[in-house]
Order: structure tokens, then C-alpha cells, then sequence
């Protein structure tokens, strides 16, 4: 009689969990950048998910999406992270010791939130801007912490899937 195998092509978990960074990141109003992020606990539970936007109520038809001018003419002044989303939509629930996927290094804003909402581990797909100086601070911030850092290790498979590029 024939064995009937399990399959052996299933997601990782790190796929798994950035692919819905990915996903959410598809939620952004962003013209130039979106950014996804989910945070999942010991157990690989999903804990929380975030993109960049505008504060909530607050009409991502009125506010600006420029990158350039005064500070109340671009975006800058007013979008939230999302890594800062995700932090803040975790509903209440503990992210001690958590693991933050991202599909962008966190800049040195995002970096104090997940300093202080215990985040242990960040796992990002790519690092567009290391030499900016919010991506130095960042990194500073995060070593000090003793937050392990890891880059996605296999970003082909999403760009074989049309998620990424
Ligand atoms: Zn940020």
C-alpha cells in the first residue's frame, strides 16, 4: 500500500508572516511607499498588523501625500508608520518579547516604539536607506536595546509571486 506523504512546499512561518507585512502593506494610500508590518508572539500567533498612513479620521483625501515643501505641506508631518500602526493596534494585548515583520528597516521613530513595547526581534525584507541618517539612529537605538535584527532571508520567493520587486 502507498504512503501518502504530507506536502513539503508549505509556507515557512517567516514567509507566512511576511507576506501578510506584504499584504497589509497593499492597504497603504501611499503614492510612493507602502509599507507593511505584523507582530506575532512566541507561538506564532499573530499579534497585531500596521501600514503607513494617516492618523484615523483624520481624511487621507485632505492631507498631503508630497514629499517635498513646508513641514505641514508633505506627508512627513502627518502619516504613521507602520510599524507605529502595528504597535498601536495590538488591542491592549502584551508584546513582551514579541517579533516584528516589516517590509522596510524601521526608521529611528519606529525604533524607540518597538524599544518600548518590548518587541525582541525585527525581521525586514529590505533596507532601501542605510545610509540615512533616521536608518543610522535606528540601528544605534535597536543595538543598544539588544534587538536582534534579521533580513528576510529568502526575498525572491515573494517577487516570484509579483508581492515585491
Ligand atoms: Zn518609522
Amino acid at each position: 500500500m502507498e504512503h501518502v506523504m504530507k506536502r513539503r512546499d508549505y509556507l515557512t512561518w517567516e514567509e507566512y508572516f511576511m507576506g501578510i507585512a506584504l499584504l497589509s502593506a497593499q492597504r497603504s494610500k501611499d503614492p510612493n511607499t507602502q509599507v507593511g508590518a505584523c507582530i506575532v508572539n512566541g507561538n506564532n500567533i499573530i499579534l497585531s498588523t500596521g501600514y503607513n498612513g494617516m492618523p484615523k479620521g483624520c481624511s487621507d483625501d485632505q492631507l498631503p501625500w508630497e514629499r517635498e515643501g513646508g513641514f505641514e505641506d508633505t506627508k512627513y508631518a502627518y502619516v504613521c508608520h507602520a510599524e507605529l500602526n502595528a504597535i498601536l493596534n495590538s488591542d491592549g494585548r502584551s508584546l513582551a518579547d514579541s517579533i516584528l515583520y516589516v517590509t522596510c528597516f524601521p526608521c529611528n521613530e519606529c525604533a524607540k516604539a518597538i524599544i518600548q513595547a518590548g518587541i525582541k526581534k525585527v525581521i525586514y525584507l529590505e533596507d532601501k536607506y542605510p545610509d540615512s541618517e533616521a536608518t543610522k539612529v535606528s540601528k544605534k537605538l535597536l543595538a543598544m536595546a539588544q534587538i536582534t535584527l534579521k533580513k528576510f532571508s529568502n526575498p525572491s520567493f515573494f517577487a516570484d509571486l509579483s508581492l515585491y520587486k
